[in-house]
């Protein structure tokens, strides 16, 4: 899947969690990182291609791509199992208690949980690709849905934009039947 399909899905992944748990309220600082982190997430598991975005906007991003590929086993491997989660899960922990020493009204823990809602929609939506997802690492198996590789979807090409345009919709419906919900959240950012 692409990064714009990745980032889409992080943030309505977010939305739906968010919005089906108690409203607390959440500095301004909270509610910015949260949605930065979260999309952080959506894109974090293809640190592992050289050519992910991730690397392309940075200007010696392509070498250093390169060498992260090798390091993390090459595309769909590491960061994209259980371990990779728990991996990034502690390195994103250890990494926002620093950034809580320069943003000290910024919730740590909220933000820790939309990077890692990010990144389980990462997984999930990649194991619908031709792919698959080898969630079991270091068990050498890749999981797709559905089980016969012929009827998943291939990156960039129609079934992509379907799954798009579905999220698109979904999210509208979703912001429609929530809309009071939504508006109790908004209201609790202070
Ligand atoms: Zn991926």
């Amino acid at each position: 899947m692409t990064a714009r399909t990745h980032d889409l899905a992080a943030i309505s992944a977010y939305l739906v969690v968010v919005c089906t748990q108690d409203v607390r309220a959440v500095t301004v600082a909270t509610a910015l990182m949260v949605v930065i982190v979260n999309q952080v997430g959506g894109i974090a598991p293809d640190i592992d291609q050289p050519t992910a975005p991730f690397w392309r906007n940075l200007p010696i991003g392509k070498i250093l791509g390169k060498g992260i590929d090798k390091m993390l086993g090459g595309h769909r491997f590491i960061t994209h199992s259980i371990l990779g989660l728990a991996l990034f899960g502690w390195a994103a922990h250890w990494l926002l208690h620093l950034i809580n020493l320069l943003i000290p009204n910024m919730d740590a823990s909220i933000v820790w949980w939309a990077f890692m809602i990010g990144m389980v929609s990462h997984l999930v939506l990649d194991t619908f690709t031709k792919e698959g997802v080898p969630w079991l690492l270091p068990i050498p198996v890749k999981f797709g849905i559905p089980p016969i590789k012929k009827f998943r979807i291939t990156t960039g090409k129609l079934g992509e934009k379907l799954v798009f345009i579905g999220i698109v919709v979904f999210d509208v419906w979703f912001c429609w039947v929530n809309y009071g919900v939504l508006e109790n959240i908004v209201h609790h950012i202070k």
